[in-house]
């Protein structure tokens, strides 16, 4: 469709901003001006400096934008998914950000407000039911979670889900990968789902496991990574087949941590977040910058993603930001890093 080829031509990395509304009213704002087409103005909150500084990113969306809003603008993409597309869409920012709320909404959040990856599911549900004379659909859901680089199963129901860490074998082979048929993860439970209650109760499944970990490792889930992945499967009336998949990622803080500060445990756990952002940062940055070798086997997270990010698959990232001066830092490196691959 149209939509598809005007992107294509674009490339296939798309970035939106969003700005979560204000918590502290206390410190300076330093979001200055939203553009309705995708320019963002923030100003450097020390009085001395008077830094402005400007952005332009695919779409931007102030703190009153809501969840359907953020969704509108992304439907074609995730359609794509039901036309043989691999889609990837993840949240990055500073903890606090606002990435959660996007991607989930916020817990126990009312229907209203429940997020993209409920949206999405949603959405595709709906176009399986009006294609269903054309095209058979099947869609089954995987739900995993990224920490010090070990892979932990979010929708087992047994015991093994409190055995912590709980490794996977990941296939490895990154020519012959390919979604669905081939899965990533073949040990990671796989739930088929055929409507959109069918999602919320294993999202609810997959929160409940993410905290229980998150108490055992004496940590919070900003500091892993979790990945919904969806796959699709399709067979038309002429028996061509379609896989393809969708994975939704909720990342880990990005912010630094002062490894002078951490010791033991924390420190491990600080160089793992940090590689596995860091080698998907290496990779959005190698993609956008159409380089021939892209470094997906450096990490978890790419190895895992990584057919749904280059090649002909669309990735969409959320570059997630709070508009108050003191969390400039990171709101500048969030910004640069998302202008750097858009
Ligand atoms: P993160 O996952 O990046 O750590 P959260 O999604 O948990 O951040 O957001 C931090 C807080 O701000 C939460 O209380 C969340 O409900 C709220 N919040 C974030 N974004 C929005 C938004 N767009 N609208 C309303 N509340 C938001
Ligand atoms: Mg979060």
């Amino acid at each position: 469709n149209l939509y598809n080829m005007v992107q294509d031509l674009k490339g296939n990395i798309r970035v939106y901003c969003r700005i979560r509304p204000t918590i502290n009213s206390e410190v300076k704002n330093v979001i200055d001006f939203i553009g309705k087409d995708g320019s963002l103005v923030v100003v450097d909150p020390k009085p001395l400096k008077d830094g402005k500084k400007v952005f332009q990113f695919n779409q931007v969306f102030g703190p009153t934008a809501t969840q359907d809003e953020v969704f509108r603008d992304m439907q074609p993409l995730v359609r794509s998914v039901m036309d043989g597309y691999n889609v990837c869409i993840f949240a990055y920012g500073q903890t606090g950000s606002g990435k959660t709320h996007t991607m989930y909404g916020p817990p126990g959040g009312s229907a209203k407000e429940l997020g993209i990856s409920y949206l999405s599911l949603k959405d595709l549900f709906e176009l399986s039911d009006q294609r269903k004379d054309i095209t058979k659909y099947e869609i089954q859901v995987q739900m995993v979670e990224i920490y010090n680089e070990q892979v932990r199963d979010l929708l087992a129901e047994d015991s093994s889900t409190k055995k912590y860490p709980f490794a996977f074998k990941m296939l490895f082979d990154s020519l012959k990968y390919v979604c669905d048929n081939n899965l990533a993860l073949p040990d990671a439970t796989l739930r088929p789902v055929k409507s959109a209650d069918d999602v919320i109760n294993l999202m609810k499944l997959g929160e409940v496991n993410r905290a229980v970990s998150s108490t055992a490792m004496n940590s919070t889930s900003s500091r892993s990574h979790s990945v919904l992945s969806v796959h699709v499967h399709g067979e038309d009336a002429s028996g061509s087949v379609i896989h393809s998949c969708l994975h939704l990622v909720d990342l880990a803080g990005s912010e630094r941590v002062d490894k002078s500060e951490v010791t033991g445990d924390g420190l491990r756990e600080a160089q793992h977040i940090n590689k596995s952002l860091s080698c998907l940062v290496d990779v959005m940055t190698a993609l956008a910058q159409k380089n021939s070798h892209i470094p997906y086997r450096n990490s978890k997270l790419t190895l895992l993603l990584q057919s749904s990010l280059g090649g002909n698959a669309k990735t969409l990232m959320f570059a997630h930001v709070g508009p108050e001066g003191d969390s400039f830092g990171e709101t500048m490196s969030t910004l640069k890093f998302a202008q750097r691959v858009s």
